[in-house]
């Protein structure tokens, strides 16, 4: 996070927070938490302007998008330090998880959402091919919801916006009290691309602003936090009969096969698990490794893991815990592996040299299903290692979770590895990868078990800011409607000698 901290306000004033950079402890500013009338204010707003948007063509709306990543792509600096200065996370990382995202999302659907939703003709099946003609058309919801998370702060706050925006919906982004700045830079990235004022508007809050917008009438929600908040917003929008997508928390597992490269894999497992200092959705929390190679593949991940630099500002592999609440979680989880019997191979504590939120990058064996560390998210830069006898055993540990949001399978060969992703429950399952799962495009995203409700990205997030709106039209203008009635015991055997021959032979079964 920052580093959040509620400020005195005068009666009937809006509440404030105060921001710190987690990584230095210096303040970096204040926010104001719009309230119930804010919010829906903003709705009534993003409602008079979103039916001129929505009758814009595709190529109108590209030319804001494309205007807004030139503009990202000149102010890349700028952007990664604000970023930088709420995050505290290492620059690199602000440039590829944030920024890079950013671009090839901005530019992949200003060049593919028009071909994704245009409409199109559907061949009708049987008979009804000769009576009617099927048009679908993917009309925009309306005004949409996001709501979004602190670990990466502009990303998942500026992809489901580009994708809802390109689909002719306006929108009201909420992102996280922890990082409010980065979300707001979505909005200002909007504005200097001359987006039509009220189409995108950003609400900083906490918890309390995202509650009033999942009730102030929007006709979506796009959520992504942690499974308790994405269990209050399916229950606010049930109440509202409105839909949501939750991309909510993962526990993703490794699996590291006898026949791995080990020096992949265990490169792999470190960055899986130390990348963005462990909070990443689709971070790997847990190993397992066959015994067999175990004690190698432990020896390379504890070598790599001894080598990554950690610090604040200049160049450094590994950056701060975002925010207090994050370390204490951190902390909790490893003193309960360790009462339990599990061995820090190295890390374990507080970073003593520096003064921010730093925790160093942490490898944990002799660790168990029955220990915090292997069955609840940690989100932080722990690494825990599990031998295991063989892939079955692997297969079985790695489904026991209530979480499925991603995993990894690490082998030589790509065949089994693929049947092994197949029998993994999880959203996604990488094969020899784990950095790629939420940033291609074209991989439908989202999470099985508690990791979520619904998908995001690529043809099925852009379709899921839609409704796809079936238009039948009549061949021969409505005749066989009009002659509906009298019904006739004639005209019903009929139908029952049409039914015999479509169904009751083989050709009129292939030809239906
Ligand atoms: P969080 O659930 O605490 O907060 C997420 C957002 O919800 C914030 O903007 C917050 O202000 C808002 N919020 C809080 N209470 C609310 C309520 N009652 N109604 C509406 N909005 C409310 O999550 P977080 O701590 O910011 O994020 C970390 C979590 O997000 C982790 O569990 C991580 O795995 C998950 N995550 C998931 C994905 C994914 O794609 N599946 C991606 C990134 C992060």
């Amino acid at each position: 996070m920052a580093i959040v901290t509620p400020l005195e306000s005068a009666p009937g004033a809006r509440r404030r927070l105060a921001l710190a950079n987690p990584a230095t402890l210096e303040p970096i500013g204040e926010i104001e938490v719009q309230a119930a009338d804010d919010v829906r204010a903003a709705v009534m707003k993003a409602r008079e302007t979103q039916p001129e948007w929505a009758a814009s063509s595709f190529d109108m709306r590209a030319t804001v998008i494309r205007r807004a990543l030139r503009i990202l792509l000149d102010r890349q600096d700028e952007f990664i330090d604000l970023i930088l200065s709420e995050t505290g996370k290492a620059r690199s990382e602000a440039l590829q998880m944030e920024i890079y995202a950013a671009c090839d999302s901005l530019n992949y659907y200003a060049r593919r959402a028009g071909k994704i939703l245009k409409p199109r003709r559907e061949r009708l099946h049987g008979m009804f091919s000769l009576l009617k003609q099927l048009h679908v058309v993917y009309r925009p919801l309306g005004v949409v919801g996001v709501i979004s998370p602190w670990n990466g702060p502009f990303i998942l706050a500026i992809n489901p916006c580009i994708q809802a925006l390109m689909a002719g919906n306006a929108v009201i982004l909420k992102p996280s009290e922890v990082t409010p700045f980065s979300g707001k830079l979505v909005g200002d990235l909007f504005d200097a691309a001359e987006l039509p004022a009220g189409l995108l508007q950003v609400m900083l809050g906490d918890g309390e602003t995202g509650a009033e917008l999942t009730r102030a009438g929007v006709d979506k929600i796009s959520f992504t936090g942690s499974v308790a908040t994405g269990r209050e917003v399916a229950v606010a929008c049930a109440e509202q009969l409105i839909p949501c997508t939750l991309e909510l928390g993962g526990k993703d597992a490794m699996i590291v096969c006898g026949d791995a490269d080990l020096d992949n894999a265990a490169g792999g497992a470190v960055a899986g698990a130390f990348m963005n200092t462990g909070q990443y959705c689709c971070g790997t929390e847990r190993v397992y490794v066959v015994n067999s190679v175990a004690d190698e593949f432990t020896r390379r991940v504890v070598e790599r893991t001894q080598r990554l630099r950690q610090g604040a500002g200049g160049e450094f592999d590994v950056g701060a815990v975002f925010w207090p609440r994050q370390l204490e979680i951190i902390q909790e989880h490893v003193a309960d592996a360790i009462e339990k019997g599990a061995k820090i191979l190295c890390g374990g504590r507080r970073t003593p040299s520096l003064p921010g939120l730093f925790y160093e990058p942490t490898v944990l064996i002799d660790v168990h299903h029955d220990m915090q560390i292997m069955s609840d998210e940690t989100f932080g830069p722990i690494l825990p290692i599990m031998r295991v006898d063989d892939e079955e055993t692997a297969i079985r540990m790695a489904n026991d979770s209530d979480y499925g949001l991603g995993a990894n399978v690490w082998t030589t060969n790509r065949e089994k590895g693929i049947a092994m992703a197949r029998r993994l429950e999880s959203g996604s399952v990488c094969v020899n990868d784990m950095t790629m799962t939420y940033g291609l495009q074209e991989a439908p995203f989202g999470g099985v078990k508690q990791s979520g409700i619904g998908q995001v990205n690529g043809e099925t997030g852009l379709k899921g800011y839609c409704h796809a709106t079936p238009i039948l039209v009549d061949r021969f203008g409505g005749r066989q409607t009009a002659s509906r009635y009298p019904y006739t015991h004639e005209k019903d055997e009929g139908i029952r000698r049409f039914m015999r021959l479509q169904w009751g032979t083989a050709l009129g079964r292939r030809l239906s």
